[in-house]
């Protein structure tokens, strides 16, 4: 039983958009790239999850939690009711190594040890459920993903699961299910009353609408579209064909989700997908696919 799915996450969105619409540093290119890998991880954990267990358990993915000032994020928690599996993925790939107790890339740089964000989430899980009334057992496992992830001097200890474990791990997972307790599900059910949704704004770079490239983005390959024809756009990169109302649709969702604050106005769409030409065209696809509050110059629209 899925009580909360895995949506794409927010600032993945808006640094992919913003990587389209402005020149983004090398520092944020590589977190655009870490986080579209990570991502993908995780969605490779899901469908490993949903093809192969079985068996009565309660799955919550990707909740974002607050104990006493401490927000902590959890990429998965499995719910049975002799305990609680807390799992972080990891989509690295390639030979890693650990030296001293520290983490490298195959390209010899230091990483984050995953191991302390995992216990750190352990250690705030298990305050968080005893604050609850829920004192289950916990066990946290580094879930690595990809089958190209190797770790060499990996302590026996580790709790860790590696992509040749992880069809005998999920074989022990399917043998340990239980029958769910209501009691389970109530709890499952009260956790995530508790997530709450990320904010990535404060941490963007600094943009604005002056500063952002106009036009509509190809969904095919993320260049711009040249030209706007018989309500059609047809891209000259990778020739993905669309039609005018979905493009520009796709385009206002964009410009919502860079400006949650902004009003949708004739004025400032046209402007922003700049290649449609018509007024009228950009009014007409509002008018129908938008509520439209206000007359005249000062229309704007809202979603129904
Ligand atoms: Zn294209």
């Amino acid at each position: 039983m899925i009580i909360k799915t895995r949506e794409e996450p927010l600032e993945l969105k808006l640094l992919r958009y913003l990587n389209n619409r402005m020149k983004l540093s090398d520092k944020e290119v590589n977190y655009l790239i870490s986080l579209e890998k990570g991502f993908k991880g995780e969605e490779k954990y899901d469908d490993w999850l949903k093809k192969y267990l079985i068996g009565e358990w309660i799955v919550i993915n990707d909740l974002l939690l607050n104990y006493n000032k401490n927000v902590f994020q959890i990429d998965s928690l499995l719910v049975s009711s002799k305990k609680i599996y807390l799992f972080n993925v990891k989509n690295y790939e390639g030979d890693f190594y650990i030296e001293s107790d520290r983490w490298y890339s195959p390209s010899g740089s230091e990483i984050k040890d995953p191991l302390l964000q995992l216990n750190r989430s352990e250690t705030l899980l298990r305050q968080f459920l005893v604050d609850l009334g829920f004192g289950t057992q916990i066990e946290s496992l580094l879930i690595f993903i990809n089958p190209e992830f190797h770790l060499y001097q990996a302590p026996l200890k580790l709790p860790a699961i590696f992509p040749s474990q992880l069809n005998r791990f999920m074989t022990k997972l399917n043998m340990s299910t239980a029958k769910l307790r209501f009691r389970d599900i109530e709890f499952a059910k009260k956790l995530v009353t508790f997530h709450r949704e990320d904010d990535p704004y404060s941490r963007l770079s600094d943009y604005s609408f002056d500063k952002l490239k106009k036009g509509i983005i190809c969904a095919g390959c993320n260049s711009f579209f040249g030209k706007c024809s018989y309500n059609t756009l047809v891209c000259s990169k990778c020739g993905f064909i669309e039609d005018v109302v979905s493009a520009v649709m796709r385009s206002v969702e964009e410009y919502q989700l860079f400006f949650p604050d902004k009003k949708i106005t004739m004025n400032s769409i046209h402007e922003w997908c700049e290649v449609i030409t018509s007024k009228k065209a950009i009014r007409r696809i509002l008018k129908k696919e938008f509520r439209q509050l206000g007359h005249g110059s000062s229309a704007y629209y809202v979603n129904e």
